[in-house]
């Protein structure tokens, strides 16, 4: 019997490379021969950063850009993915098909990469489509034609009839912002259009997908799933309740600061407020100071994840006197080993941006949130957190946008003071534990999935 052969496409950025390379080491484990397809440039980035993994085969293709051009922004970065990663990949698959013994079997595509599945039709591929985001941010892509149809958003560019008017899908679903909308979220309008014709064309792709996977698992979004209501759409995390981090060796791209685990080793359980905003979030300057600012007013150990490129191109200075902080109240690093920072009894709550694998680590964790969301899908997961779950809290802006210093000690002291919170986490944290453990109902997704998958080598 041959070895099902997968091909896995993430779309190119942290928060997805990552939970692709978890379903990757949980596929290959099952027997699957697994080709990772990352581009050139993250593949270089991956490479400089981690070990470099055996159980998986990484390889790459260009994205589509010149080596000078700012990857950051994002809709540019779509437009040469459809445009011209979208040949390089139907020329790889053709190759790989010649080849008897490179030649796949199925094809898991990250669903921000659905274009990606016309060239798996294409090629004789089954397709599987994977979502990195939540069940609910999926479902609202996917909402473009209902909103259409129903005039609350406009056709050429998905920009909202009614500013901030918000939708509901189906009773007990959070309400949908069309402000908040993914492709409604640049400052420029020509690339919100870009970014819309991007989703559409996503959109149209899907239909080749036998299933449709999510890091997600049933009692973190029950309405959404009960909805959705379809044989085809698996959820199958949280993804990382499944794994020992020292399996996961491959898969940042800035390499991790190995001294928090001895730094959290000395702090009292459950007292350290641990900070960090994920791979894309900018702050300026004078949130950046601000923060510095309330960390200190707490009067906590903090342990806080300042990227290099945290504050944009430039490096902004802390307030006068933080440095003196470090070392004795908190500590800084530039890239944490964050699950196991999160899984860590010292911590005590988790100030975030609210990006979804961010979000499922916390939960899998039991871990609290302070909620501060930016863009895309984060406004959404703050709902799911404040007001389904309920096991965080919102930060909130004051007139000028700014989250304050008094602000930030005001809501570390709320959420360590409502025992809850903490007790809402855990018993979240074991919902999904228990999905992903044996005969959980990620883990028999999962089994469906791979059983389907393995059914063509029969
Ligand atoms: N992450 C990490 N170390 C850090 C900060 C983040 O390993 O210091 C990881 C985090 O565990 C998560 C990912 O980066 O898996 C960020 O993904 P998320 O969806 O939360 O946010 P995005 O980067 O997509 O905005």
């Amino acid at each position: 019997m041959r070895r099902s052969h997968a091909l896995l496409l993430p779309f190119p950025a942290q928060g997805h490379v990552f939970p692709l390379m978890e379903l990757a080491y949980n596929m290959a484990s099952q027997g699957f021969i697994i080709t990772f397809i990352n581009t050139d440039f993250n593949h270089a980035r991956l490479l400089s950063s981690t070990t470099t993994p055996s159980s998986i085969n990484f390889i790459s293709i260009p994205d589509g850009m010149q080596p000078e051009d700012d990857r950051n922004n994002i809709a540019k970065l779509c437009q040469a993915l459809m445009t011209f990663m979208l040949l390089h990949l139907l020329e790889l698959i053709n190759i790989m098909n010649i080849q008897e013994s490179h030649k796949p079997t199925c094809f898991n595509a990250d669903e921000g990469m659905a274009w990606a599945l016309d060239v798996a039709k294409k090629t004789g591929l089954r397709s599987t489509a994977f979502s990195p985001a939540s069940a609910n941010t999926f479902t609202s892509l996917r909402s473009v034609p209902y909103l259409i149809e129903r005039g609350i958003i406009n056709e050429h560019d998905g920009s909202a009839k009614k500013p901030g008017q918000v939708f509901i899908l189906s009773p007990g679903i959070p309400p949908m912002n069309m402000d908040n909308l993914a492709w409604n979220c640049f400052l420029d309008s020509e690339y919100n259009k870009i970014m819309f014709q991007y989703i559409v064309n996503n959109n149209k792709a899907m239909k080749h997908a036998e299933f449709v996977m999510f890091n997600s698992f049933y009692e973190a979004e029950k309405a959404i799933f009960d909805y959705l209501n379809s044989s085809k759409m698996l959820y199958i995390g949280p993804l990382l309740a499944k794994h020992s981090s020292s399996i996961c060796l491959s898969r940042r791209f800035w390499a991790e600061d190995k001294t928090c685990k001895s730094w959290l080793d000395e702090q009292s359980d459950n007292s350290v407020i641990y900070v960090a905003f994920g791979s894309l979030v900018i702050l300026d300057e004078r949130q950046f100071q601000e923060l510095a600012l309330g960390l200190e007013l707490t009067g906590r150990p903090f342990l806080w994840v300042i990227r290099p490129d945290i504050t944009g191109k430039d490096a902004i200075p802390l307030p006068e006197g933080f440095s003196d902080l470090i070392g004795d109240q908190g500590k800084v690093v530039e890239w944490s080993p964050q699950q196991e920072v999160l899984a860590h009894p010292a911590l005590a709550c988790f100030i975030t941006h609210c990006g979804w694998n961010s979000t499922m680590e916390a939960v899998s964790n039991g871990v609290p949130f302070l909620c501060w969301p930016y863009f895309a899908d984060q406004h959404l997961n703050q709902i799911y957190i404040c007001d389904v779950w309920k096991n965080g809290l919102k930060m909130v802006r004051d007139e000028n946008g700014l989250i304050t210093k008094e602000e930030i000690r005001d809501k570390v002291e709320e959420l360590v003071g409502d025992e809850g919170m903490k007790k809402r986490a855990l018993a979240l944290k074991e919902m999904a534990v228990k999905s992903v453990d044996n005969g959980g109902s990620s883990f028999e997704n999962f089994n469906t999935y791979i059983n389907a998958m393995k059914d063509d080598n029969l």
